[in-house]
């Protein structure tokens, strides 16, 4: 399988580094082309080296995954295919921009499903090839990381958390392509866990959520419940690390679900009486839970020196970013840390071609990363961002002070 390293060695992947050149103010800003097939999204968006989005589409495969309840990867792959030339011709077609006029062409190559990671590939090597364009393949993690610089300024470096459906870590950025790995999930990503929960309590039968996300539909019906009637544990609390467990959250809330569901007669497929309070407290339980890994991390990183004493940030970013409860409780972190928090827009939160487009500006700008053509690129559907130092933050053993989670249900 193909590596970063070797791609960065590979002899055909000519490294494009004069591309960085300075620009002068009168020379027109630069314009990328970003593509994005990760997972279930087909984006596509052009931006000038400034940010400006001059053109964007986006199709959202949401819908058929949830009918069918979780995404089948050749389902994924056929629908990527179906979609990919129409949503890059419209972000094409509403920014104005020519296929000659662009300077690079950014798409993502890791991680994300195999299949739908194959499908931009293949039509992004295909594009670059016919406009014999310069390629930028992008880490998706790493784009979600990136996102906040295009929307105002956050400098090098600051902390960010990434909460997704399929991922979730804690990380210090510390350049464009320079980042420590300070934990991740050792199971699954809490958007995942939220959308196993959903579907356990079949919240796409109420009326309220037939066409949301789990996530979402957890954050809508938790508004009328109260989160302290089921006591479910924040996981890992002898862990003094910054890894996530949310299966741990998911087999307690199963476990009651169960109970309930016994308790009331009820057989699964049913709304329970009781779901509201259920989801405040899976809800609750996901929040606190990634609210104190964050608080470590941001611990460790003070206790290094590894944030600035001018405007440390939290940057929160991903689909789960986009739920109030976790973004108070994380402020409530933040506060009590002395860090800015910064959580993009929801539609920056979640998978697009802008969040890859931007990636492209930020390594255009620094000449990183930037190759002639692509059939040396693979796709790799793991790949861990940056440095891996969760073992060091383990072993500083960082007891957490108490912290009153007061918000509002
Ligand atoms: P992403 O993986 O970044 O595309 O985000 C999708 C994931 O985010 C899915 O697992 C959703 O259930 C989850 N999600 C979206 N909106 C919310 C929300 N408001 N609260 C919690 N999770 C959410
Ligand atoms: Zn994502």
């Amino acid at each position: 399988m193909f590596g970063w390293n070797r791609f960065h060695k590979s002899k055909p992947c000519v490294l494009l580094q004069h591309l960085a050149t300075r620009r002068t103010s009168s020379t027109p800003p630069r314009l990328v082309l970003g593509i994005e097939t990760s997972c279930d999204e087909t984006g596509a968006a052009v931006l000038d080296e400034t940010g400006r989005i001059l053109g964007e589409s986006l199709h959202s495969q949401k819908e058929v995954h949830l009918k069918t309840g979780g995404i089948i990867p050749t389902v994924a792959q056929r629908l990527h295919e179906e979609n990919i030339s129409r949503v890059v011709q419209e972000a094409l077609d509403r920014s104005g921009v020519a296929p000659s006029e662009l300077a690079a062409v950014a798409t993502t190559v890791k991680p994300g499903l195999a299949l739908s990671l194959g499908v931009g590939l293949r039509f992004a090597g295909r594009f670059v090839k016919l406009h014999d364009k310069p390629f930028i393949p992008i880490h998706h993690m790493e784009a979600h990381a990136l996102t906040v610089r295009m929307l105002q300024r956050v400098d090098f470096p600051f902390l960010v958390l990434l909460v997704s459906g399929g991922h979730s870590l804690l990380a210090l950025a510390r350049g464009i392509d320079d980042f420590l790995l300070l934990g991740q999930t050792l199971d699954e990503a809490p958007g995942d866990t939220m959308d196993k929960v959903a579907r356990r309590l079949s919240l796409i039968k109420h009326p309220k959520c037939s066409v949301l996300s789990g996530g979402q539909a957890i954050e809508v019906l938790a508004r009328e419940g109260d989160r302290l009637k089921f006591q479910f544990r924040s996981p890992m609390g002898q862990h003094y690390d910054c890894n996530f467990s949310f299966a741990g959250v998911r087999n307690q809330v199963t476990t009651a679900i169960i109970k309930k569901e016994k308790e009331e007669g009820m057989e699964q497929g049913r709304l329970l009486s009781c779901v509201h309070d259920i989801v405040a407290g899976t809800q609750h339980t996901v929040a606190s839970h990634t609210a104190k890994r964050t608080h470590r991390a941001i611990l460790f990183c003070q206790a290094r020196g590894l944030l600035p004493r001018d405007d440390p940030t939290l940057v929160v970013s991903g689909g789960v970013a986009s739920n109030e409860y976790i973004r108070e409780t994380l402020r409530i972190v933040t506060d009590a840390t002395g860090l800015r928090l910064l959580c993009p827009p929801a539609k920056f939160c979640t998978d697009n071609g802008v969040m890859i487009a931007w990636n492209g500006v930020e390594r255009l700008k620094e000449g990183k990363g930037i190759v002639s053509f692509t059939q040396d690129v693979q796709y790799e559907p793991k790949a861990p961002l940056g440095r891996d130092i969760s073992t060091e933050v383990r072993d500083a053993q960082i007891k957490l002070p108490l912290l009153k989670l007061k918000i509002k249900n």
